[in-house]
């Protein structure tokens, strides 16, 4: 656990270092896809790692992800190599959909260059939103084969059920495809946040805006623990993408980013949550509810977040585009 001058306590952080996806997930909350670009740079990356050093941070909180970082392997591996170039122990973990796992003897090659860079374990999506885009057979061969080169501890998956008992949905129709999301959700719901708000949350039972007066964002916003970087430098909560804490660059370290105050849109979602949010800065510039309601706080903010966005008023602290608007 580490403190930023003001207490912005970062006990994980994430680096994206891309919003490109070979799969174009309906729960994806960066709205990434094989349409989007934009890659991290190494040198951006060290930056960021230097700063997370400043801050005491520890390296099984520390973490790779995307998009999907996969989709330029020799970039990946020299930015857990950075890591320790900025003197951290490594990185905790890298985020991967398993797409790329064709072949046991590259993905040993990879795993283990990873390893020797300092990548502590290898943690896998596999769900049924990724399972329409992925074939089973990449992240279950990552599984086994990253068991052998890293061991029991250097693997885990997100989540298990799914890759023990997959499904390929890739050739499904939009009825059954429909019905697997029904019922993942059922077991493990998902946050109404990005493209699922706008994909998923139509599946679910929905509810006028009012029923989430009483709901509060100020664990999550004010002591956000967990932040992700992405690869222009935007620095958001981790479970909060779209809501900016600032822009970390060659001229402003992530550790000042973090050491800034909340803005306006923050400070309404901790006291108040996304009601008061629409209350406050939604509906004095003509915010209307969805009529058929929202499934969920989530949905409801981001609903708001995203008529503001459009407004333009809030620059500094909605965005960016990428996470708003598809391409
Ligand atoms: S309602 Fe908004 S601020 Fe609160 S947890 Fe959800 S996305 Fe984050």
């Amino acid at each position: 656990m580490s403190e930023s001058a003001t207490g912005y306590r970062v006990s994980a952080a994430g680096l994206l270092l891309t919003y490109w996806c070979n799969a174009r997930c309906e729960h994806c909350y960066e709205l990434s896809g094989p349409q989007r670009g934009g890659w991290m740079s190494v040198e951006a990356a060290r930056g960021h790692w230097a700063a997370l050093k400043r801050l005491g941070a520890e390296a099984a909180g520390l973490h790779v992800g995307g998009g999907e970082p996969f989709g330029d392997f020799e970039r990946l591996a020299a930015v857990v190599r950075a890591a320790r170039e900025a003197g951290l122990e490594g990185v905790g973990y890298v985020e991967t959909n398993g797409f790329w796992a064709t072949d046991d003897g590259l993905v040993r090659e990879r795993l283990a260059e990873l390893r020797e860079a300092g990548m502590r374990q290898i943690s896998i999506s596999c769900d049924v939103f990724h399972q329409a885009f992925v074939d089973p057979a990449g992240p279950q061969r990552l599984w086994r084969v990253a068991r052998e080169v890293l061991g029991e501890a250097g693997v885990r998956a997100r989540r298990w059920r799914f890759l023990q008992s997959p499904r390929d949905l890739r050739k499904a129709t939009a009825e059954e495809r429909e019905a697997a999301y029904r019922e993942a959700m059922a077991a493990h719901p998902e946050r109404m946040t990005g493209r699922a708000a706008g994909r998923l949350a139509r599946l679910l039972p929905r509810w006028p805006g009012e029923k989430f007066r009483e709901e509060r964002c100020g664990d999550g916003l004010e002591e956000a623990g967990h932040v992700h970087v992405d690869p222009a430098g935007w620095v958001f909560p981790g479970t909060c993408a779209g809501i900016l804490l600032g822009r970390a660059d060659e001229r402003t370290g992530l550790d000042e980013v973090l050491a800034r105050p909340a803005g306006e849109v923050r400070r309404v979602l901790a006291a108040r949550g996304p009601w008061g949010l629409r209350e406050e800065l939604g509906s004095p510039l003509g915010f209307k509810n969805e009529p058929d309601g929202y499934a969920d706080k989530c949905h409801l903010c981001t609903s708001v977040r995203t008529f503001l966005f459009r407004t333009g008023k809030f620059a500094a602290e909605l965005g960016p585009r990428e996470v708003y608007e598809e391409d």
